[in-house]
């Protein structure tokens, strides 16, 4: 068996832009995401990360085929997604579940706890009715909340705990592989700790999978094996977290790691904080080259003309890949 439980490769996500109502005709695309890769290995966290809209999200819909990609392939335990229908799809879906950002948003208000957490077990047609009842309590005992909350609905709940419910229904089919997309984004500080926790717990018992998207490098510092850096829908910088946290090489990753506070008080004051000028340009008409040259300080007359190549710098033992020209 490979170690590697997932393999995007050279994954593409293009929403059209049509004008006219009646002929709607095509004229442009919205590049979310434009020709990734990466791998990830059985029990391994992956962190995404990069600013909102660059990508991410889509990447995490279009790997669990929640969105037909455009172009590239998904490749689950050795098998192409891309390429499945029907009742084959449903099956390989049953594997991968998705914990979302918002918990007020995410869980139907008028559900309750049992028949949120129960529903993937009907639409699987898992068990009789006791049986689900039965399985949906072990999951609140799971995931640290009473197995007597099922009869009560999500206003009941902190956002904490609801966030807790949203991580016992990715869990009820038993996946091996979870797409948690800002699962601690809209939490308080003082909660995200305790989510983060729970999910390297349940990791360590389960063994389980992720694919942990969040929008800054300090939420994943912990939590990520490897990191990867997402920019206007192409992967910039992919590493272990160690080396991506000691040694970034690319210059966007190197900006987002300066606005990472430390917690030690005097390294705090020393650090240098790299602003980036100007706004992320639309995906609908990203620059020539480089797609980083619009807001690059380092930008060389190569990067506005030719695209760079995503490489390897790392050794042996580790990879280090980056898409920059200083490299
Ligand atoms: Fe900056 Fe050029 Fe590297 Fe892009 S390729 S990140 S513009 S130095």
């Amino acid at each position: 068996m490979s170690d590697n439980l997932l393999e995007v490769k050279n994954l593409k996500m293009y929403f059209p832009i049509t004008k006219g109502i009646i002929l709607q005709r095509h004229v442009g695309d919205v590049k979310a995401v434009d020709g990734i890769s990466f791998n990830i290995k059985h029990g391994e966290t992956l962190g995404l990360v990069g600013e909102s809209g660059c990508g991410k999200s889509t990447t995490g819909r279009a790997i669990l085929q929640l969105y037909h990609p455009t172009g590239g392939n998904v490749l689950f335990n050795g098998e192409d997604l891309t390429l499945m229908k029907g009742e084959a799809l449903r099956h390989q879906r049953r594997q991968m579940q998705m914990i979302f950002q918002d918990p007020y948003a995410s869980l139907n208000p008028r559900l309750t706890v049992g028949n949120i957490v129960g529903e993937p077990l009907e639409v699987h047609k898992i068990g009789n009715a006791k049986e689900r009842r039965e399985r949906v309590q072990e999951l609140l005992k799971v995931v640290g909340l009473n197995p007597y909350f099922v009869n009560r609905y999500p206003h009941e709940f902190s956002g904490g705990q609801r966030q807790r419910i949203g991580v016992a229904r990715a869990l009820a089919v038993n996946p091996e592989f979870i797409v948690a997309d800002e699962p601690i984004s809209a939490l308080d500080v003082s909660i995200q700790a305790q989510i983060v926790n729970l999910l390297e717990e349940l990791q360590a018992q389960l063994g389980l999978t992720y694919l942990f998207i969040a929008h800054d490098l300090s939420m994943v510092r912990h939590i990520s094996d490897r990191i990867a850096v997402m920019y206007l829908g192409h992967l910039v910088e992919l590493t272990d977290h160690e080396t991506l946290y000691s040694n970034p090489l690319h210059p966007y990753t190197q900006a987002l790691l300066s606005a990472v506070p430390i917690p030690d008080p005097y390294i705090e004051d020393t650090r240098q904080r790299i602003v980036l000028e100007g706004d992320v340009p639309s995906p609908t008409n990203p620059p020539k080259g480089c797609n980083f040259c619009t807001r690059c300080a380092r930008a060389m007359d190569i990067c506005f003309e030719t695209d760079p190549e995503w490489k390897d710098m790392g050794t042996a033992e580790e990879e280090h890949w980056v898409a920059c020209h200083l490299y």
